[in-house]
């Protein structure tokens, strides 16, 4: 069996639907399982929906609502409307999907205000359409989709917005709902991004989750390789939307591409990787747009001889807190006491830097920042600099490459640096820049690491 995921922008418009159910179908020998994300733009709609209710605008909630309504209908008329049956059953199960989330609008615009619960319900709505959509095109192809809902197979905490699955329960369920339809030779379509919650509540697995449920679904029933099929060639050596230069990795290593999608790659969900590493499960990046393309293929192994950068990543909003004190000279513990705040605020933190007597860390979750610094205030002086951005070199042996961080500080030339580290893995050297210069730094790296520049 094999996953293959399709992103928004593959499914965003009907020939490329029919391209990527055409993609499925080319690949039926291998006994497919296809989760899909929701339609390009539609789960910004159901969040911007959302926050329109609950400022007590229904109508514009009920617009947005009927918008994503008409461009399902009109998707799947063009898909599916010579066979009118399939159609009408088709529209049936929209409707029913389309007035559950109505009415809990409804109900938010009239409260005032909405629960991560309720947001959750809604923002899954894209998914839960895309699918059934998907499900029923693929029998146009005389393709056996089933639609199996994802509710019924991703179990998951109770941490609305942010949701951690279940590994053991979502095993057990995916062999009762999905492994049997395969055995049959039909074909299960899931919607990504979203479960269900052991008290039966709908959770969302964080913006983007749509390739998590991927590699999940993947390891829960032993999948052979976890396809996710996106709008570019693979991974690349940094986002091509800021570096046009950018070029195709082949072969990569879980770590490397872990690494990148931590960093600010979002060509994969950060957390993608988890459970191919757990059931050591190729991952292959390809672009529904260009199909013939090998694509990334990421392994334990990835590129044999590598070494050196592989590629950039990059992301914005992020905050320095740097803390002062002389207490650091003395006392032992202390760091444990910074970092023991960090903690009881729920504040994650990803870079620190030590010298004598500061600690400089970055958190991107600012919406908690100054409950934080005034706790840490406590502690130490405390200064807090805002709009950074860090941009990651990924590789391997980057400490044994001595090149590199000279290669670094030539490129960044003329750009203050607020903060270096160099993880002690070699995999990983981040700085810290201001957010307003972040792009120039980053084609000034990329240039002189990956386009021979100087
Ligand atoms: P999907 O809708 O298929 O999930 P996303 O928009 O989430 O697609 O991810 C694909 C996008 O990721 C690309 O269009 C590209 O701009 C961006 N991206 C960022 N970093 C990289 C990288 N290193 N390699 C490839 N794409 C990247
Ligand atoms: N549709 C969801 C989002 O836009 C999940 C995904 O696309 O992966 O965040
Ligand atoms: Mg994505």
């Amino acid at each position: 069996m094999i996953v293959i995921k399709f992103g928004g922008t593959s499914v965003g418009e009907t020939h490329r639907l029919r391209q990527a159910i055409e993609i499925v179908a080319e690949r039926r020998e291998r006994r497919p399982v296809v989760v899909v994300s929701a339609l390009a733009g539609v789960t910004n709609q159901l969040v911007a929906a959302t926050e329109a209710a609950a400022a007590g605008r229904f109508d514009e909630a009920l617009e947005l609502v009927t918008r994503i309504r008409e461009r399902h209908e009109e998707s799947g008329f063009a898909l599916i409307g010579q066979k009118i049956d399939f159609y009408e059953s088709f529209t049936a199960q929209l409707g029913r999907q389309i007035e559950q989330i109505t009415s809990i609008l409804r109900g938010v615009s009239l409260v005032g205000e909405t629960s991560p619960r309720a947001k959750d319900l809604v923002v899954a709505l894209g998914e839960k359409l895309s699918s059934v959509l998907f499900s029923y095109a693929m029998r146009t192809k005389t393709l056996t989709g089933v639609h199996v809902d994802s509710g019924d197979v991703i179990v998951t905490d109770d941490r609305f917005g942010e949701a951690t699955p279940l590994m053991a329960e979502t095993t057990a369920a995916a062999r009762l709902t999905i492994v049997p339809e395969s055995e049959r030779s039909h074909i299960p379509v899931l919607g990504g991004f979203f479960g269900r919650s052991l008290s039966g509540a709908t959770t969302t697995l964080g913006r983007g989750g749509s390739d998590y449920s991927a590699a999940l679904i993947g390891a829960a029933i032993g999948a052979e390789e976890i396809q996710i099929w996106t709008d570019v060639d693979g991974m690349m050596t940094c986002d091509p939307r800021v570096i046009p230069a950018a070029k195709v990795l082949d072969l990569v290593t879980y770590d490397e591409a872990a690494e990148l999608a931590y960093f600010g790659a979002k060509v994969l969900h950060p957390k993608t990787l988890w459970p191919a590493v757990e059931g050591q499960i190729p991952v292959r990046v390809l672009n529904t747009h260009n199909p013939a393309s090998p694509g990334t293929l990421i392994t334990r192994d990835g590129k044999p001889g590598a070494h050196g950068p592989r590629a950039l990543a990059m992301r914005n909003g992020i905050t320095v807190v740097q803390m002062t004190t002389t207490r650091m000279l003395e006392e032992s513990g202390y760091l444990a006491r910074l970092f023991d705040v960090f903690a009881r605020h729920g504040v994650a933190v990803d870079l620190v830097t030590t010298s004598e007597v500061s600690v400089s860390a970055t958190v991107d979750d600012s919406k908690k920042l100054d409950a934080l610094v005034r706790d840490l205030t406590l502690l130490a002086s405390v200064s807090v600099i805002r709009d950074r951005a860090v941009i990651a070199i990924v590789g391997r042996d980057l400490t044994r490459e001595p090149e590199v961080a000279a290669a670094l500080f030539r490129s960044l030339a003329g750009i203050p640096v607020s903060m270096m580290t160099l993880g002690s893995s070699g995999l990983n050297l981040s700085v810290v820049v201001d957010a307003a210069r972040a792009d120039e730094a980053l084609r000034s790296i990329h240039r002189t690491l990956f386009e021979g520049g100087a």
